[in-house]
């Protein structure tokens, strides 16, 4: 089966072009009026090129490529990105500043530390950084072929999550949703329900009509979704953490987040709250 024959339409303007490397991470495509943003750009087993199966698939349909979209810095969700800035130079590289930061960490820690490159980095390429649009609001605006796009910070799963808001489809990247989130990064319930409330709040304040929830990863596609009600579960659970979570985020043992600013800046925002 080619890649052409496995590409999902999973919603309207919504494909799911594959999943790729060793953790399944999903390739996907966001389109409106020929114009289309890529969100995660997934790490590739050798026999893989989640960016060559979408350079094929966009330019037969002669959609042109504006964004490329990450929803965290983790290598299962970014691994291939010098795939996609080759083949894709003219998009924009547009993420969080959180992201930036912990990205550029983890490319520093990796070839430092385990000597291995990280992506398959030429430093000649990314002299001025893995991205083009960096931002430090809470939420960016901006649009697919007219059509809205929003990307809400809100550090859940790991202190560079976002969310992205498409026509009703929220992409919750690697969010646990309801109970047991089990914070393998180690963030604090606080701020896990800090970020909550910010995505609840932006839907409700902006009145977006969500209707689907989609992990990046694929593994949780809801439909007709009611969202306040998994927003509020998902909430109520962080809120209901013992108090010894309450504040800090604890990345110490994560030497890529542990020494980048934003892990912090994060500590000493929430330690003056
Ligand atoms: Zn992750
Ligand atoms: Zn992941």
């Amino acid at each position: 089966m080619s890649q052409e024959d496995s590409a999902l339409p999973l919603a309207d303007g919504i494909i799911l072009m594959g999943r790729y490397g060793p953790f399944s991470c999903g390739a996907w495509i966001l389109h409106h009026n020929g114009e289309c943003a890529l969100l995660e750009t997934p790490q590739r087993r050798e026999n893989e090129s989640p960016a060559g199966d979408i350079k094929k698939f966009v330019e037969e349909r002669g959609w042109r490529v504006k964004y490329v979209l990450l929803s965290h810095h983790h290598i299962d969700h970014m691994g291939s990105i010098d795939q996609y800035k080759d083949l894709f130079p003219e998009a924009r590289f547009l993420t969080h500043r959180a992201i930036a930061e912990l990205a550029e960490n983890l490319r520093l820690h990796m070839s430092l530390f385990r000597r291995r490159p990280f992506p398959t980095v030429n430093p000649e390429k990314w002299k001025n950084g893995l991205f083009t649009d960096v931002f430090d609001e809470e939420v960016r605006e901006t649009d697919i072929g007219g059509e809205p796009i929003s990307i809400v910070y809100a550090p859940k799963h790991s202190l560079g999550d976002t969310l992205i808001h498409f026509r009703g489809v929220v992409f919750t990247g690697d969010w646990w949703l309801f109970e047991g989130d089990p914070q393998w990064c180690g963030l604090a319930g606080a701020l896990a329900a800090h970020s909550v409330t910010r995505v609840m709040k932006y839907v409700h304040d902006k009145n977006i009509r969500v209707h689907a929830i989609f992990s990046t990863h694929a593994d949780q596609l809801m439909q007709a979704v009611n969202f306040k009600d998994v927003m509020k579960r998902t909430l109520d659970y962080h809120l209901a953490l013992p108090k010894r979570d309450e504040r800090l985020p604890d990345c110490s043992s994560c030497p890529s987040c542990s020494l980048s600013r934003v892990f912090w800046r994060t500590r000493a925002a929430l330690a003056g709250s």
